[in-house]
């Protein structure tokens, strides 16, 4: 997963994607990257690392220009490195041009084989630099036409923001499995990952791009172009389950009211008896806000978080992944103590992180837990961007429902169901990917 923001026509372009960079953090933490155009020149800066950590205001004051794109990674495929760090930037037959990828092109190795056959010479290993070799070799002379055709070879998740020395173009693949948004700030426009990026820089929310459009805009104002069709949609629907965040507003819903409406539907579907509804924060706070308002049981903080630590889902070893509950999270034995308790969470993916999360909680006096998850199991690994581990390591492909509750030492567990999942997200079927848990792949 990648977090994506470009901004055209804004004295202090750098200063205002570094802002978006940091509302986009929960989606990539391994490093970032800011691109700037002062129409002829390109500056880049990129390092391995947080937002706050990798621009100082001396490095942002050296990045000049009044466009500029920015992105921060979390390596789904290609290794976490600084020669994987986005946006690249590259000068070919079509001039200088940078790039940010959110997405996984599923025949990305493929066609990287082919255009080495050819004489390629990669610089990286990240599947976003097939689509500028693609683009290099295009026939075609004009750059949108060459871009068109080069997006026409690949198959898979991208929402794209590219820059040239004078334009800034996004682009949403034709499944429009990731988001990407516009806005406008004064004159500048802006797209975005998620609008959450928007309001942090006070900049107004237009529109989504849709799937399969490209939008460009340059002096001559904004145009866009539905470049390709597809026969679906297919929104990734773990985005609205824990990627983006609550405060953003994607797919036309805001995430957080869409989270309660799992929550009173997993209330619905899976009742318990019990004293308390407790999230598992942050991802299952707004799903237990909506389960407590719907089965009436007093909702409270039964768990509580350390800021300073970042989502364990996104550490990328497992080492990490076991450290993180003690560091991150603390029981409220007072809270906890002698209750029935309702534990909601988002998701379950390998089991490690929730089974001892689960144990702090019954170490903390708790009589009985039930554990309501507000999405259905995982079941298959994602292929489109979201950095699910394999089959094999996915808890639910291979245990029934009991031996997920034995493993998680827990009374009762329960999933929301896929119809559920999808009628909380959206009311009007705009068309979801939830390949994750039905197998059900848009793309082979
Ligand atoms: S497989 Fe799951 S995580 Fe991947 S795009 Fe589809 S819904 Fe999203």
């Amino acid at each position: 997963m990648c977090g994506i923001f470009g901004i055209y026509g804004a004295e202090n372009a750098a200063k205002l994607t570094y802002l978006g960079l940091f509302a986009l953090q929960h989606r990539g933490q391994e490093s970032a990257g800011i691109v700037t155009s002062d129409g002829e020149n390109m500056e880049v800066y990129k390092q391995m690392g947080l937002v706050q950590d990798v621009f100082s205001d001396e490095v942002l004051e050296r990045l000049k220009g009044e466009i500029s794109i920015g992105h921060v990674r979390y390596s789904t495929f290609g290794e976490s490195s600084i020669v994987n760090a986005q946006p690249l930037v590259v000068g070919c037959s079509k001039g200088k041009i940078a790039i940010a990828h959110n997405g996984n092109l599923v025949n990305g190795n493929f066609l990287r084989k082919e255009l080495e056959a050819e004489g390629a010479i990669f610089q990286t290993t990240v599947d976003s630099e097939v689509i500028v070799h693609l683009l290099a070799r295009s026939r075609k002379r004009e750059f949108l036409p060459a871009l068109t055709e080069a997006l026409s070879f690949i198959k898979g998740s991208y929402s794209l923001i590219i820059m040239t020395p004078k334009e800034l173009i996004g682009i949403r693949d034709p499944f429009g499995f990731h988001p990407l948004c516009l806005g406008r700030l004064i004159h500048s426009y802006i797209l975005a990952s998620e609008s959450c990026a928007l309001d942090l820089v006070n900049a107004k929310f237009l529109r989504e791009v849709m799937p399969g459009e490209m939008v460009v805009i340059n002096e001559s104002g904004i145009t866009s172009k539905k470049i390709h069709q597809s026969e679906r949609n297919a929104l990734c629907i773990f985005e609205a389950v824990y990627f983006a965040r609550p405060d953003s507003d994607i797919f036309g819903e805001n995430m957080h009211k869409v989270r309660m409406e799992m929550g009173r539907q997993l209330a619905r579907e899976k009742p318990a008896s019990a004293d308390l509804v407790v999230p598992i924060p942050d991802s299952g706070v707004s799903a237990a806000i909506g389960y407590a308002e719907e089965s009436g049981i007093h909702y409270n903080l039964g768990l509580v978080r350390n800021r300073y630590v970042g989502r364990t889902f996104i550490s990328p070893t497992q080492t990490i992944r076991n450290m993180g509950v003690q560091i991150k999270l603390n029981p409220i034995d007072d809270v906890l103590s002698e209750k029935r308790v309702v534990v909601i969470d988002d998701s379950i993916v390998r089991g490690t992180t929730s089974r001892k999360i689960l144990r702090l909680i019954r170490e903390a006096g708790a009589k009985e837990i039930h554990l309501r998850i507000s999405s259905p199991p995982i079941k298959h690994p994602c292929f489109y961007g979201i950095d699910t581990p394999t089959r094999e390591e996915l808890l639910a492909s291979n245990h029934t429902i009991e031996e997920i509750r034995e493993y998680m030492g827990v009374d009762s567990l329960g999933y929301l169901s896929i119809s559920g999942l999808l009628n909380s997200v959206s009311k009007d079927n705009k068309g979801f990917c939830t390949a994750c848990f039905d197998g059900n792949y848009p793309i082979r």
